[in-house]
């Protein structure tokens, strides 16, 4: 096929398109690498770009940072302040009670198994088996139930209901995605919350895909847990929370036994901390924890337009994508479920992997191919179909444009009419 590569030698910026002037690629630390220009990235699903706002303000941080809690001299206490005024932004960023505590973990996978690690001994744990591995899996297998991915909404709270019926006697405890990273699809996370007050449990919210595009409100919602990631809300690595009640984390065994985590230690006994510091053993990841909530607070200002941007850009891209024959895209609940700007699709006649690969090579397009850390979801949608055992994945974030929506569309359309 005869394909012009737009991976040119020259200008080192993301075009802003026709993105609003408020919301987009100008958001973002511009592209450094002048090899690659003109990148269309619609990986923001797996890792999204760094925001200017949170360049700034690690670079603010970066001459005068000392240790924080236990140091006493100017630039510690400086530091001190720094993280937990940090740790007060991700509190407001996803509207947690007051009573709710933010502990600082490395991304949503940590702030998971954090949680898995103090659910008490005799907890049942009901998740549903469409979930990204690291909401399905820290669990202990013999007390958890694993529901079949649902196929409405409403079918969704129904077999909630039903598991939390017949569960044993004990605490229980409801782990779900608030958007699914294969497909976008939103779960109805608020009634899912009141189906498990009704019944006496509590519910964990993973919201490493939703809290980039969505408001996520823990009082609106009615949430006990809320777990994200930096690195995809426009932070750097390393850096993500668990929020929320603070009872079983803190009758819980520290995640890390050592320094931070203790408030004495006497010949052999040792008296734990409460609170975030329980969890936050060793030296903390001020810098990371600073740009988590410079990213936070930037997307907050910005949500309504993040929301409008990233709107019109999936409709274009889904109704593109519709229309080539060949093209398949997958949903959980149908198409008309409400989702983020995230598409799973595949090409008759071509594997993923090609597909792909011919994106990126030919046309400058990051997209993703695979299972998606969701083994079971992606097995279940392609109904375990011989020809594609595995997706293609494209999720749209603050650098798209609509020329990268046309590019993706139009380059899927060669592939079908003539391969790679
Ligand atoms: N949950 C969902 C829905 C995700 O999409 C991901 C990452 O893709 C995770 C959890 C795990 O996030 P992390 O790799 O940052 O721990």
């Amino acid at each position: 096929a005869n394909h012009t590569a737009v991976v040119r030698p020259s200008v080192a910026r993301l075009s802003t398109g026709s993105i609003p002037a408020t919301v987009g690629a100008d958001l973002l630390v511009p592209l450094a690498d002048g090899r690659v220009t003109d990148y269309a990235n619609f990986d923001h699903g797996a890792s999204a770009p760094c925001l200017e706002s949170v360049r700034a303000a690690v670079e603010a941080a970066l001459p005068s940072y000392a240790s924080v809690h236990r140091g006493n001299g100017y630039a510690s206490r400086i530091t001190t302040q720094w993280y937990e005024r940090a740790r007060r932004q991700v509190h407001e960023f996803v509207g947690a009670r007051d009573d709710y505590q933010v502990i600082f973990t490395r991304q949503t996978t940590d702030a998971l198994n954090l949680l898995a690690r103090a659910v008490p001994a005799d907890a049942t744990v009901i998740v549903f088996e469409s979930e990204h591995h690291a909401a399905l899996l820290p669990w202990p297998a013999e007390r958890t139930v694993r529901l079949a991915a649902p196929e409405s909404p409403a079918q969704a709270i129904t077999a909630v209901a039903d598991a939390l019926r017949t569960a044993p006697e004990g605490p229980r405890l409801v782990v779900v995605t608030g958007a699914s990273n294969v497909t976008g699809e939103i779960f109805p996370i608020a009634e899912l919350a009141a189906v498990a007050r009704a019944h006496g449990a509590r519910i964990c919210l993973d919201a490493a895909q939703l809290a980039p595009h969505r408001e996520v409100d823990i009082a609106a919602l009615d949430v006990d847990w809320v777990a994200l990631s930096g690195h995809k809300l426009y932070a750097p690595y390393g850096a993500g929370a668990l929020v929320g009640r603070t009872d079983w984390l803190d009758a819980a065994d520290p995640y890390l036994l050592g320094g931070g985590a203790t408030a004495a230690v006497a010949g052999d006994t040792t008296v734990w901390n409460e609170g975030p510091a329980r969890h936050e053993g060793g030296s903390p990841n001020v810098i990371g924890a600073i740009a988590l909530a410079a990213a936070c607070a930037a997307i907050s200002e910005h949500r309504d337009a993040i929301e409008q941007h990233e709107r019109s850009l999936l409709a274009r891209l889904r109704t593109g994508l519709a229309q080539l024959p060949g093209v398949t895209t997958y949903s959980v609940f149908g198409e008309d479920a409400d989702r983020v700007g995230t598409v799973c699709f595949t090409v008759d006649g071509l594997t993923s992997t090609l597909v792909s690969a011919a994106l990126s090579a030919e046309y400058g397009i990051g997209v993703r191919d695979g299972k998606f850390c969701a083994h079971l979801l992606v097995g279940h949608l392609l109904n375990d179909s011989p020809e594609h055992g595995t997706a293609v994945r494209a999720s749209l974030g603050l650098g798209t444009t609509r020329e990268h929506v046309d590019r993706l569309v139009n380059a899927v359309r060669t592939l079908t009419t003539s391969g790679p």
